[in-house]
Order: C-alpha cells, then sequence, then structure tokens
C-alpha cells in the first residue's frame, strides 16, 4: 500500500530564488512531479507552453474555470494563474509528491480545499529587500515598469509568510536548497504518511517471536 502523494506548496515574492529552488528539488528528486500552472501572461523569452507555464487566452482560462477544472486560480499582477486539477489528483493516487510554485492566494486555496490536510507548504523570504530589488533586474527578463509593479507588490506577498508550516531565509541558494530537501524529508518521514508501517511492525513481531521460539526450544 503507497501512501498518497504530498502537495508541496513553495510560495514567496518574485526574485526570491523560488524558481531556481524548485529546480533544484526536482532534480534532486525526479520522482516530484512539478504543477504547471495555467496563466493568461505572456510567455517569456526561453518559456516554452507547457513547460514552464500553460499559456492561455483570458476565454480558455476562465471556460476551465467553468468546467471546474482547476484545483485553485488567483489573480497576479493583472494576470490570471491557476493550478489544473487532473494531474494534482493522479500523481496523489500514485502516491507521488506533486511540486507547486504558487503564490499566496493559491496556498491558500489549496490549504482550505478537502487536500488540505496533505500540504506541505513552504516561504521563503529574501535577505534583505535591496538584494530582492537586485535578483529581479540580474535576472534581465522584466521592463523596468514591471520590475517596479513587482516590487511593489513584494510586501503584500511577504504579510503572508506566518500562515505557512515552514520558512526558508534565502542568504545562500545552496544552503536554502538543502534547507528544502531536510523538510521534504522528514515530512516523508512522518508516521502517519506512511501506511504500510502497521504491517511492517507486525511483520517484525512474527519474526520476533519465531527467532525467540526457535532460541528457548
Ligand atoms: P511569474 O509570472 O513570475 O511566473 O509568476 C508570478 C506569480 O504567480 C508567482 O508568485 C507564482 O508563484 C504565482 N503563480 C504561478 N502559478 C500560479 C498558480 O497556478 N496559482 C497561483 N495562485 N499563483 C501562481
Amino acid at each position: 500500500m503507497h501512501r498518497r502523494g504530498l502537495l508541496i506548496i513553495l510560495s514567496s515574492p518574485s526574485g526570491a530564488g523560488k524558481t531556481t529552488l524548485s529546480r533544484d528539488l526536482m532534480a534532486w528528486d525526479p520522482s516530484l512531479k512539478f504543477s504547471v500552472s495555467a496563466t493568461t501572461r505572456a510567455p517569456r523569452k526561453g518559456e516554452t507552453d507547457g513547460v514552464e507555464y500553460h499559456f492561455k487566452s483570458r476565454s480558455d482560462f476562465v471556460s476551465m474555470i467553468d468546467n471546474g477544472e482547476m484545483l485553485e486560480h488567483a489573480k497576479v499582477f493583472d494576470y490570471f494563474y491557476g493550478t489544473p486539477k487532473a494531474p494534482v489528483v493522479a500523481a496523489m493516487a500514485e502516491g507521488r509528491d506533486t511540486l507547486f510554485d504558487i503564490d499566496w492566494q493559491g496556498g491558500q486555496q489549496i490549504r482550505n480545499s478537502t487536500l488540505g490536510k496533505d500540504v506541505v507548504s513552504i516561504f521563503i523570504l529574501p535577505p534583505s529587500i535591496a538584494e530582492l530589488e537586485a535578483r529581479l533586474r540580474s535576472r534581465g527578463q522584466d521592463s523596468d515598469e514591471t520590475i517596479k509593479a513587482r516590487m511593489a507588490k513584494c510586501m503584500d506577498e511577504i504579510t503572508h509568510w506566518a500562515e505557512y508550516d515552514y520558512v526558508i531565509v534565502n542568504r545562500n541558494i545552496d544552503e536554502a536548497a538543502a534547507e528544502l530537501k531536510t523538510i521534504l524529508s522528514a515530512e516523508r518521514s512522518r508516521r502517519d504518511r506512511q501506511p504500510g508501517l502497521i504491517e511492517f511492525v507486525r511483520n517484525l513481531n512474527h519474526e520476533f517471536e519465531a527467532r525467540m521460539t526457535g532460541v528457548t526450544q
């Protein structure tokens, strides 16, 4: 009997290193499934439809909501973002853990859904606001105006830190990545997440009794 998959939610303001950390975690454990969100924003340079996001028109996105295909959805920076439900349900049934790179609104919706007990949520904080801005500028993906909008939003996101199970301050990417792996390993070892344990311990007991009987005869 395998356990149900975990829903690992990573949130942070843009530029705190969440994308790098999720890539690192996926490389460390290829059995993890990354939840590819749908969005109405345009692809950035280097992004491929179906890999980073499913890029949708506004009307297609709204149809997905109306058809009940979204596990959660939210408006972020004037665009819609949402998590398609079917791949998540399939991964959970297979006992595979799913990684979500979503904002606090999505985190809240999944945590408050019927899947809430399978959620492990982690918030990534930047070491300082200056560092956050420097990281946004250095990735060279966004216009000055977009960077300003993202900076204006960063404190909004940060105010939700206390809703998360774990918080990592990303002062150093290698240390933050190691912390993330430790969290995942510990969560997987929780007694209530190992449904085969009762059977395993029962077998240990049988083995013990068989040996003790052998020893005393
Ligand atoms: P970006 O445009 O930089 O890729 O993402 C902007 C923000 O939207 C990030 O904070 C990201 O985590 C969040 N986001 C991405 N996908 C989803 C989603 O499916 N649902 C929600 N609620 N937020 C998302």
